[in-house]
């Protein structure tokens, strides 16, 4: 009768751990012939993690609790080969009483899930970074600076730190396009982006702000540091070479010194780069106009 059942059952001894009963089923899940696992040793069919399991958890939980559900262990057939399965136990009178189930289904289910679940999280990183980043130049785009940006003043105001802000415009950048072509043109803005990766520190916000303009914020930077910077700025983008001149931007610059206690929000700080960005326009190009927002 019990051999008809489609669920393993067999029974081991607890001292001496030798298997004294299996039905068939656990002889055809493990591909042993029929009866031929009486007297071995229990050990034998589980794997070295389903052993460490069960030596640390199953057998002390067993001499308190009598009864184990649902154990999810490993066992292995002649071949070593390892077949999941589903175990409940008993313990009375010094032996074990073991009902196994198969869960090679189940696992596979579970690893389709785990698979489904890296690929989701892949995707998900891909999507987040096309949209915080400009595709052309790798920058940080304008909805992702937005975002970073504010968090910096939230952070320059708590600590009492200088935030720099920094508008960059290209000169001259349509004659660019018009003599050279459009694709020059992204060419010269992905060689712009290298050089304010180069200039700038991981810590600054660096974004492409739109068009042939770029916004970045300077971490922890007062008014001096700030003009240094955009000095080396002007100097690094002249070994951009295009139209046989080297490569010139107009900058400008509103730095705030949170330590003052005052605070601003991110856009009017940026209306007052803007604003120095096209005096340098009028003050003849190729060259950074400052202002201390708040001092
Ligand atoms: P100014 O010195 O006054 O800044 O002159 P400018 O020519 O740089 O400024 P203007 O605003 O007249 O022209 C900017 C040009 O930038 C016009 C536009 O076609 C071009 N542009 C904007 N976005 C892109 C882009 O993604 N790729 C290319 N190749 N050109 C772009
Ligand atoms: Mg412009
Ligand atoms: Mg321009």
């Amino acid at each position: 009768m019990l051999n008809k059942f489609s669920c393993g059952l067999f029974t081991s001894d607890i001292k001496n751990g030798d298997i004294e009963y299996t039905n068939d089923y656990v002889c055809d899940v493990l591909d042993y012939s029929k009866g031929s696992l009486i007297g071995l040793k229990l050990n034998l069919l589980f794997s070295k993690a389903s052993l460490i399991f069960l030596e640390s958890y199953l057998y002390p939980m067993l001499l308190k609790e009598h009864e184990m559900f649902e154990i999810q262990l490993t066992v292995l057939n002649t071949k070593h080969e390892r077949i999941p399965i589903t175990a409940n136990v008993k313990i009375q009178d010094d032996k074990l009483y073991w009902s196994i189930f198969t869960a090679i289904n189940r696992d596979k289910l579970y690893q389709e899930l785990l698979d489904i679940r890296d690929q989701l999280e892949q995707q998900a990183e891909i999507l987040e970074l096309k949209a915080t980043t400009d595709s052309l130049t790798s920058l940080l785009n304008r909805r992702a600076a937005i975002f970073e940006s504010e968090k910096l003043i939230n952070q320059a105001y708590r600590t009492g730190s200088s935030l720099s802000f920094v508008m960059v415009d290209i000169d001259y950048f349509k004659r660019i396009n018009d003599e050279l072509g459009h694709q020059k043109g992204d060419e010269v803005l992905v060689d712009v982006g290298k050089v304010l990766h180069e200039v700038f520190r991981k810590t600054d916000v660096i974004a492409r702000w739109g068009g042939e303009e770029f916004m970045i914020v300077l971490y922890d930077t007062p008014f001096d540091d700030a003009q240094a910077l955009c000095q080396r700025l002007h100097q690094n983008l002249n070994s951009i070479i295009t139209l046989n001149k080297p490569l010139t931007v107009s900058i400008g610059v509103a730095v705030c010194n949170f330590g003052s206690g005052k605070s601003t929000d991110l856009m009017s700080v940026l209306a007052e780069a803007d604003r120095m960005l096209y005096k340098a326009k009028n003050n003849g190009r190729n060259r950074t106009e400052m202002t201390c927002y708040i001092k």
